[in-house]
């Protein structure tokens, strides 16, 4: 992919001929993707200091006889800039913002760091050039990718600022970034593979219908199961019919009942049950038959509730509850782990093992399972609240 970094004049132009709208769809997604790449880079650890955000004036000129519009971002000692960076203490609280040029001086973030966060301001024109340059060769949404992917849900899975930003760039009918022009394409396909697969397992009458707006059964195990080399063809062929039969039944029983009840009151059961469960479904922490008898007790206490009858307390959810909490206290405990290190788990995997070997370390860790070789990943605060035993 060949980026070419237009001239500030030939920016300007193009964005003379776009909307306001446009331009602040360009601007704000801009800058939250330089934002979200500085604050996930690996220099921030030791420094006293949390980036609040990254500013920048795109009308900004230096020379007082080019300026056509005021200044809009200023440093501590006054000075108006073009690229201001806002950071917070984290000993003393304080807020600042702050140009280049007093940015080391203030906060004592060793120059070095500092110059890798003034580097961040390369990033916004070869983002927005990203996106100027589709512009001016007629490039525009691709509205026909987006319908086809909506039409089907796919973009169920997404988050939701990753839904809000498509439909920003929707709603402006701006060409997207390659990244996520990528993404949709890959999760269209990724899709339509699955769709072909369940056909070839359940046959062509099958109708894949997917309506988890509370508990994610097919979101988080169809995968699962279609991958899972250990099962036969039959097996496979009634986990998932069962899955699809019991994902509709579960979610239409929750939205029957949640109507009935007041919203504080939807509020607390799916922050008490339906959240942890659909934790448990994504960590791949229940076996397929937990997860589909689980769920069914999960629809029939909610249906308990909606009638009037009290949840009773010690039952199989709320312990699974409790259990959490208990561990999370004591997840201070030290464990000594790192790159290949092989640890045991609280909970057995599917299979039956416990052992896993770390074979990557970051923000997040994945795991091997030592006997059937599946790969999850987690994020630290949940691998350290699973981890049991570091064996060596
Ligand atoms: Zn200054
Ligand atoms: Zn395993």
């Amino acid at each position: 992919m060949m980026i070419s970094v237009l001239s500030s004049e030939d920016r300007e132009e193009i964005f003379n001929t776009m909307t306001d709208f446009q331009i602040d769809v360009i601007m704000n997604h801009v800058m939250y993707r330089v934002k979200s790449e500085l604050l996930t880079a690996s220099f921030w650890k030791g420094i006293h200091w949390e980036l609040l955000g990254v500013n920048y004036d795109r009308l900004y000129r230096k020379k007082l006889n080019q300026r056509k519009y005021r200044p809009s971002l200023y440093c501590e000692c006054g000075r108006s800039l073009k690229y201001q960076y806002v950071v917070k203490s984290k000993e003393t609280g304080e807020i600042l913002e702050l140009g280049k040029e007093c940015f080391t001086q203030r906060t004592g973030i060793p120059e070095r760091i500092a110059e890798e966060i003034y580097n961040s301001r390369n990033k916004i024109n070869i983002f927005q050039d990203e996106i100027l340059n589709a512009y001016k060769f007629r490039e525009r949404f691709p509205i026909e990718l987006y319908n086809e992917i909506h039409l089907n849900k796919v973009d169920d899975k997404w988050s939701p600022y990753y839904n809000r930003k498509i439909l920003d760039f929707k709603k402006a009918n701006l060409p997207l970034f390659h990244r996520d022009q990528d993404k949709l394409e890959n999760d269209l396909i990724e899709y339509k593979v699955r769709k072909r697969q369940l056909k070839r397992l359940l046959g062509m009458n099958f109708k894949a219908e997917y309506t988890e707006n509370y508990v994610y059964l097919i979101k988080y195990m169809e995968n699962r199961i279609l991958n899972d080399r250990k099962l036969n063809q039959g097996e496979r062929k009634k986990l998932i019919q069962d899955l699809y039969k019991i994902s509709k039944a579960v979610n239409e029983s929750i939205s029957t009942d949640f109507a009935n009840l007041s919203i504080d009151r939807r509020k607390l059961i799916t922050v008490e049950y339906i959240d942890p469960f659909n934790d448990k479904l994504k960590g791949f922490d229940l076996s397929y038959k937990e997860a589909l008898s689980e769920s069914r007790n999960i629809a029939r206490r909610i249906m308990d509730y909606a009638s009037g009858k009290k949840i009773e307390k010690n039952t199989k959810i709320k312990q699974v509850t409790n259990k959490q909490v208990n561990t999370n206290n004591t997840s201070n405990v030290k464990l000594d782990y790192g790159l290949n290190s092989i640890i045991k788990t609280t909970k057995k995997h599917p299979c039956g093992n416990d052992e896993w070997e770390i074979i990557r370390m970051g923000a997040d860790i994945k795991i091997k399972c030592t006997k059937c070789n599946r790969i999850i990943m987690l994020s630290r605060r949940n691998f350290n609240k699973r981890l049991k035993q570091v064996v060596k």
